[in-house]
């Protein structure tokens, strides 16, 4: 599943493809079509593909930002601003091409699901082998409560305090830290990949109980989270399973993981242990991590 890192990566390379680019038509594929009529909703979300194709088309699009794990392209017409929010989901890839032959990966290229044709005439493809991405056009973000409850960036300053203010709290006090750092009202985009390595740098327990956890260190492991992340950024993401950035490329952060997807622990070489912790399965190594 693409985390912070490969969502930043999107839309770092997205970018110069879209901006000041107004949307010309949108096409949406007949199996998400289907399961619209079937009641089911994929990809396209509050609205059926009619209303969201014509509601799309005409929009200029002025800007593409990441939060936590979204892309918000804001747009404009002359009726005013929206905003289209997309999510990965599990297999989501952006493709901005001249045709659908330049998607050189069978799998990516087979299960194209929304097309958007652009003005300067890239057709901005959006591709998804499960479906379980998201596109979502709102007039404004306060439209879609869920968005207005994430915890801050991790690398804005408000970030740590709320982390800090969250871990006092009755609810979330007994419950184990991994559970914890990957809440999104916690901290915003910290799944599990980033997750288990900041653990595994800081030596903690992923069942370790909040509140048995120090301040200084609970201080450290944050700093730890964000350094995870921008190191990820900055290699281009972790490129595990289906994740790919707009060039059908990949990032190279899966080869500098110490713990994640790992059978021996990198320090002592003890056999790492899994666990199921907030239904996520969690590596970690039961000599070092305490
Ligand atoms: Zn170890």
């Amino acid at each position: 599943m693409p985390e912070l890192p490969e969502v930043e990566g999107v839309v770092e390379s997205l970018r110069p493809f879209v901006i000041d680019q107004t949307i010309v038509a949108v096409h949406v594929s007949d199996q998400v079509r289907k399961s619209h009529i079937e009641g089911k909703q994929a990809i396209i979300k509050g609205a059926t593909p009619e209303d969201f194709q014509n509601a799309m088309v005409g929009y200029r699009i002025t800007s593409l930002i990441r939060r936590s794990k979204y892309m918000f392209f804001d747009l404009m017409n002359e009726k005013g601003a929206a905003v289209l929010v997309g999510h990965l989901g599990m297999t989501g890839a952006w493709f901005p091409v001249h045709s659908l032959d330049e998607i050189t990966e069978t799998k990516f290229r087979n299960h194209v699901h929304v097309v958007f044709e652009l003005s300067g005439g890239y057709l901005l493809v959006y591709s998804d082998i499960r479906r379980f991405g998201e596109m979502r056009l709102l007039n404004d973000i306060s439209d879609h409560p869920p968005l207005l409850q994430m915890a801050p960036e991790p690398f804005a300053e408000e970030g740590l305090p709320h982390y800090l203010e969250m871990a006092q709290r009755t609810k979330y006090v007994n419950k184990p830290i991994k559970e914890f750092i990957m809440d999104g009202h916690v901290i915003s985009g910290c799944g599990n990949i980033y997750a288990t390595e900041a653990l595994f740098r800081m030596r903690i327990h992923p069942s370790r109980k909040v509140g048995r956890i120090s301040t200084a260190r609970k201080i450290a492991l944050y700093e730890a989270i964000v350094a995870v992340l921008r190191e990820s950024i900055d290699r281009g993401g972790s490129s595990i399973s289906d994740y790919r950035n707009v060039n059908g490329g990949a990032g190279s952060m899966q080869h500098f993981l110490q713990m994640y997807g790992k059978k021996t622990c990198p320090t002592c070489g003890t056999a790492t242990k899994q666990k199921v912790i907030g239904g996520r399965t969690s590596t970690y190594c039961p000599t070092c991590q305490k």
